[in-house]
């Protein structure tokens, strides 16, 4: 096997420490170009800790991380951004006194100030809402449409590996949908995605492969339909 034959991104025992708290511990994980993998478990598992040690927002207390062929343990979150390691946080990061243009455009910082207005416009064709609403705060937007706007700037900061915590947070089922379908778009036009999501069911039957976190270590990794078929895991992690 050459080097091609490398997944996107190959973590190795990742552990993340707050002081003395361990919040991740010894997680491996790799993900193919493309694939979908859903990262599950409870309150304080380890999940937001694990997709911003990633992302360069928390550093590595242990372990390695090699994306598209390349190591990135120690290099800045910025860095990262700029590589196409893109993360939406919790509570969507998006900045409530600029206004939605302006927000937007900050997902085109990493390609060093060359904003590209075709991208910009595609974002406004899949989001109207957006494009009417341009010069508004962001502020002002309802928690829908946030999560819709920080999607739409990940989107235009060209996302080789997308990850989503927990996007659809706090929305009325009928946005959880919408945003939803725009992430199911997104994979469809062969993103790689890490998904954090409260809404486990939802979670799995979008993605591949499925991640299981207590108290910080992986208990189960499999597919997301061994996940599904599993009466056990369904009552245990998916509340069914
Ligand atoms: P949730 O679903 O509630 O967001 P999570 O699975 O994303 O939970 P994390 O947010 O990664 O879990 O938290 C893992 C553990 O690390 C928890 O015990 C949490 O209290 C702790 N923790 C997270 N962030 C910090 C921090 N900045 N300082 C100290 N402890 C933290």
């Amino acid at each position: 096997m050459g080097p091609m034959a490398e997944p996107l991104l190959e973590v190795r025992h990742l552990a993340v420490h707050y002081g003395g708290i361990e919040a991740v511990c010894d997680l491996s994980l790799q993900l193919e170009e493309g694939e979908k993998v859903a990262l599950i478990g409870a309150n304080g598992a380890g999940k937001s800790s694990t997709l911003k040690a990633l992302a360069g927002v928390v550093p590595f207390a242990q372990g390695s991380l090699r994306f598209d062929g390349r190591d990135w343990t120690r290099r800045p979150a910025w860095q990262r951004a700029r590589a196409g390691l893109i993360l939406v946080p919790e509570g969507r990061g998006v900045f409530p006194r600029l206004s939605i243009v302006e927000n937007l455009q900050m997902g085109q910082m990493g390609q060093m100030g060359h904003s590209d207005p075709a991208a910009l416009e595609k974002v406004y064709a899949r989001f109207p809402r957006l494009y009417e609403r341009r010069t508004q705060a962001a502020g002002t937007l309802s928690g829908g449409e946030q999560q819709l706007l920080a999607l739409g700037r990940a989107l235009l900061a060209r996302p080789r590996l997308l990850m989503l915590d927990e996007p659809s947070m706090g929305l009325a089922p009928q946005r959880v949908d919408e945003v939803f379908e725009v992430i199911a778009e997104m994979v469809q036009a062969g993103t790689t995605l890490l998904l954090v999501e409260q809404n486990a069911r939802r979670a799995l039957e979008l993605c591949d492969r499925a991640l299981i976190l207590e108290s910080g270590r992986v208990v189960f990794s499999d597919r997301a339909a061994v996940c599904l078929a599993s009466p056990a895991l369904r009552a245990a992690y998916l509340g069914e």
